[in-house]
């Protein structure tokens, strides 16, 4: 017989600008709380490589900046949650990014029986913003992190757009800032000190 599940999904929304530094975290409470990280970006640019439609939709898109249509992304997040029946919870990196996104997100949850647990806000200053992406596009040879014009465009669309998420979770009861600049290790812990207290 199959044990009840009686444990509570941990399901976080990692938030903040381009370059705040989500990924990095995100890659370190996956491990710390075996959770599955789904990155839209990182789908997104999977999409790209493999040359198929959508990815090639997304691209001009993405090169220009610009948020890709919220249809795109929910149906990504959909298969996601789709194929991983048995998570113990999910880190949503870069998701949602509009109001529209995140309403859809808490559908999606309440079909599956559960819901956010914490929005949590990496704060980094524009200036450190825009020097973290010119160096990460040294690295990675994405063509939107080697572009000063791209990187103004990304942080507007994140003012614009995505900004107003706070307030919707603010008002949710689950919005957490938290300091983006520092040692990584540090910023970990006190992600990790904001997960433990709602679990
Ligand atoms: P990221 O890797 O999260 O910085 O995303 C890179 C790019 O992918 C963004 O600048 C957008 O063009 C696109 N993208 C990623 N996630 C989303 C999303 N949730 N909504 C719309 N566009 C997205």
């Amino acid at each position: 017989m199959r044990p009840l599940r009686t444990s509570i999904m941990i399901n976080l929304v990692l938030f903040g600008p381009p370059g705040a530094g989500k990924g990095t975290q995100a890659f370190k409470l996956k491990a710390h709380f075996d959770l599955v990280h789904i990155s839209t970006g990182d789908l997104l640019r999977s999409e790209i490589a493999a040359e198929t439609k959508l990815g090639l939709e997304a691209k001009s898109i993405m090169d220009a900046g610009k948020l890709v249509p919220d249809h795109v992304v929910i149906g990504m997040i959909r298969e996601q949650l789709k194929s991983n029946p048995d998570a113990k919870g999910f880190i949503f990196d870069g998701f949602p990014r509009t109001t529209v996104q995140a309403k859809e997100l808490d559908n999606l949850l309440t079909e599956y029986n559960t819901e956010i647990s914490l929005m949590l806000a990496l704060e980094v200053q524009d200036d450190e913003l825009i020097r973290r992406l010119l160096l990460r596009g040294k690295d990675s040879g994405r063509a939107d992190d080697q572009d000063q014009r791209i990187i103004a465009a990304r942080i507007k669309e994140y003012n614009d757009k995505t900004a107003p998420l706070i307030q919707y979770y603010t008002s949710q009861g689950k919005f957490k800032s938290i300091k983006g600049v520092g040692a990584i290790e540090e910023i970990f812990q006190n992600l990790v000190a904001e997960i433990a207290a709602i679990s």
